[in-house]
């Protein structure tokens, strides 16, 4: 017997949310199809409510453990065609598209505790020290929910997920993880199911998880996930790669529009051009500049060649959206949404 968390993407506007129930394996081989009442998630109507689970990414549980999984699912409609919010598909033909291009991608997922109504670290009916000594901190009074990302950290490695590291952030209570340098289809799965296992672990602690755009207004810094991207031509050469690097830049300049449409809901709040955004509605690229829209890094820079980073996808943005945008601008087509 084993038990099979299938996981799915909702329907709730604007921003999806993540649903999952159980099912009990007691035959060997891989989880089946299964399905769900679709009108208790915004995907159907009462009087045609059917829709169908198609297991896409299955990995180790590290939360039940033992040969338990979690199964990560697309949502088809009974016909077996993908349903309208299957951004996934999209994300997998751009992939198959341009897989000569070799793309890799980076995902840095910010997000921000909440307990009580506030973030984690803000007292209550008032407002903390101000930003400066929280990013990447240590101590009581700096670091907040360390727990739980411990947790998050040690379970997401558990379920064979290729993170590449955690950090506290600049606001209280705020703190990222990293899924990266993998494939498009890999990245965007992968941050989908680092996402419920942050959930599901936050949930033992009473404490919620919001990827929300700009959670607190003012003065602090929002939430982001800034997405790394390459190809092999831009990975390879010294010099070379660098004018593929520039390349890229300018062609995510010359869609910029389209892009920040489709990063996540509240882009506005966040990309004001303050707390190391560029406005929403310019564009400018740079090396080191976390004031720019895409930053190269001066490693990048140094050597001529490596990858660049899109600053604007938000915490809330569907990773299957933001991939396949970044591929079809970067690796030449210029499709709509
Ligand atoms: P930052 O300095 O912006 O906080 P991070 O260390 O948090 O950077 O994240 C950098 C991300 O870039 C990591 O997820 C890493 O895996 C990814 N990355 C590194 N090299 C490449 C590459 N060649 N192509 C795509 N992504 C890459
Ligand atoms: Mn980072
Ligand atoms: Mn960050
Ligand atoms: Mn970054």
């Amino acid at each position: 017997m084993r038990k099979a968390e299938y996981i799915w993407i909702d329907g709730t506007k604007p921003t999806p949310q993540l649903r999952s129930k159980t099912k009990i394996l007691y035959d060997e081989g891989q989880p089946p199809v299964w399905g769900f009442d679709g009108s208790s998630t915004n995907q159907a109507s009462g009087e045609s409510s059917d829709c169908v689970l198609n297991p896409v990414f299955t990995c180790k549980d590290p939360i039940r453990e033992g040969n338990h999984l979690l199964v990560l699912c697309e949502v088809l409609n009974t016909d077996m065609s993908p349903h309208q919010t299957n951004t996934r598909r999209g994300c997998v033909k751009a992939c198959e598209d341009h897989l000569d291009k070799e793309p890799l991608f980076g995902m840095e997922q910010e997000y921000t505790f909440y307990k009580d109504g506030r973030p984690l670290g803000f007292p209550e009916g008032g407002m903390p020290a101000p930003q400066g000594p929280y990013y990447c901190s240590v101590g009581a009074t700096k670091a907040f929910g360390r727990t739980i990302v411990e947790r998050h950290l040690e379970a997401c490695l558990r379920a064979g997920l290729r993170v590449s590291g955690i950090n506290a952030e600049v606001m209280p209570g705020q703190w990222e993880f990293q899924i990266g340098p993998v494939d498009g289809i890999k990245v965007a799965d992968q941050i989908w199911v680092a996402r419920w296992l942050l959930e599901r672990i936050a949930e033992d602690y009473d404490v919620d998880v919001s990827y929300a755009a700009k959670p607190v207004k003012g003065d602090w810094n929002g939430a982001g996930c800034h997405t790394n991207f390459s190809t092999k031509e831009m990975r390879d050469n010294p010099e070379e790669g660098y004018s593929y690097i520039l390349a890229a830049a300018g062609s995510l300049g010359e869609n910029a529009k389209h892009h920040i449409e489709n990063y996540g809901a509240d882009i506005e709040e966040r990309l004001t051009g303050d707390h190391e955004t560029c406005a929403h509605d310019k564009f400018r690229y740079g090396v080191s500049d976390r004031g720019a829209s895409v930053r190269i890094p001066w490693q990048v820079a140094d050597e001529g060649k490596g990858y660049l980073e899109d600053r604007r996808p938000n915490a809330n943005c569907d990773p299957y959206v933001v991939a396949r945008l970044i591929i079809q601008t970067i690796c030449g087509e210029k499709r709509g949404f």
